[in-house]
């Protein structure tokens, strides 16, 4: 047995973790197509879950930069390689097209310190035929045949369908919190590497609903990257408002329909430019009837500039939200919070029950 660890790139912060050849985990950055993995026994670890589930990230991002990643370098991708190498990976997808660039440069890193490196692309064309040979080469390198990838979007889709549910719950009925549907939905991007687990804890959600929260508040969406601030959700419900949106948590759960696994993530928004993800939105704003948008962004990320579309696009106002490094809710942020939500409270006539 080999191994890679911590300790072995010059670190003695973290216990070494030491994993053989036939490590079926495969790290992701990203959300990718899982069914694959799952379909050859493979077992997906999003990095990014790693990352902020850790009990201290912000030690994480130290760590990264201690081994030469640079300051001004988006928080994320310092977790994400920390994370490659608490975990002990001998493996992790890089998404080459639909994500960012900072992912390319990780992966060339990764790549130096021993770890393989698997490219996946979401073409830009959004045309069926180049992702279908993704997704080919994909399970091809995993070794998954279409029927077992069938058989895993169907096992998948199960599960997905429970997060979907709790989202609805939650937005709905107000019966389940925010933070709580955040969790459900983003967790979707690697079942937490066991679907039947996965799924036995949604279903646990499910089982034990609160008594309806009160309408009475601003219905707020959230945009962007998940949020590396903590406790965001609780904040936005001590200034008087319900989170009722996670634009991109609800992409990784696949929300629509779809006939097969090219159809599925040609729909998903996310690595598809702004256009898209407009649609989604301005859909769901008038769906959940949402009142106002915070949009957080990530320092050093490419993905701030799509705040200058939303804002023009997007019929209710918008509040931008920066975060750096991992943490909770500063004072600013939570007065900025507080201003925000007191205004969509005075724009919103209480017998409408909206404010535009
Ligand atoms: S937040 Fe932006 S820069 Fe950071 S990993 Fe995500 S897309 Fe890349």
């Amino acid at each position: 047995m080999s191994g890679s660890s911590l300790s072995a790139t010059g670190s003695s912060a973290w216990p070494s973790v030491t994993t053989g050849p036939d490590d079926p985990r495969i790290g992701i950055t990203s959300t990718v197509p899982s069914e694959v993995l799952y379909a050859a026994g493979r077992i997906p670890v999003d990095l990014n879950n790693v990352f902020v589930g850790s009990e201290d990230p912000l030690a994480w991002v130290e760590w990264a930069e201690s081994q030469g990643f640079p300051r001004n370098c988006c928080a994320w991708i310092k977790g994400i390689y920390t994370a490659a190498h608490r975990s002990g990976l001998r493996r992790v997808i890089i998404v080459s097209e639909g994500d960012c660039s900072q992912t390319h440069a990780l992966g060339e890193v990764l790549r130096d310190d021993g770890i393989e490196t698997i490219p996946f692309a979401f073409p830009q064309s959004r045309q069926p035929e180049p992702l279908a040979r993704e997704i080919s080469a994909l399970a091809a390198y995993c070794g998954a045949t279409p029927d077992a990838v069938r058989a895993a979007k169907n096992r998948l889709d199960a599960v997905r369908s429970m997060a979907l549910e709790i989202d609805r719950v939650a937005w709905a009925e107000g019966r389940i919190g925010g933070a709580e549907a955040h969790w459900a939905l983003v967790s979707c991007s690697d079942m937490c590497g066991n679907p039947e687990q996965f799924a036995e804890r949604l279903l646990g959600i499910l089982r034990h609903t609160e008594d309806p929260a009160g309408d009475a508040g601003p219905r707020i969406g959230l945009l962007g990257v998940p949020p590396m601030i903590d406790g965001l959700h609780d904040c936005v419900e001590e200034a008087g408002a319900r989170v009722v949106f996670a634009e991109v948590p609800r992409q990784f759960a696949m929300p629509f329909p779809a006939r097969d696994l090219v159809d599925q993530y040609l729909q998903y928004t996310y690595p598809y430019g702004v256009g898209p993800r407009l649609d989604d939105i301005g859909a769901q704003i008038a769906v959940r009837r949402i009142d106002g948008l915070i949009h957080y962004v990530q320092s050093f990320c490419f993905r701030q500039i799509a705040d200058l579309l939303l804002r023009r696009h997007l019929p209710v106002p918008i509040l931008t939200l920066e975060g750096d490094r991992p943490g909770p809710v500063d004072g600013a942020t939570r007065i900025r919070i507080e201003t925000f939500v007191d205004m969509l409270g005075v724009r919103r006539p209480p017998k409408e029950g909206r404010w535009r």
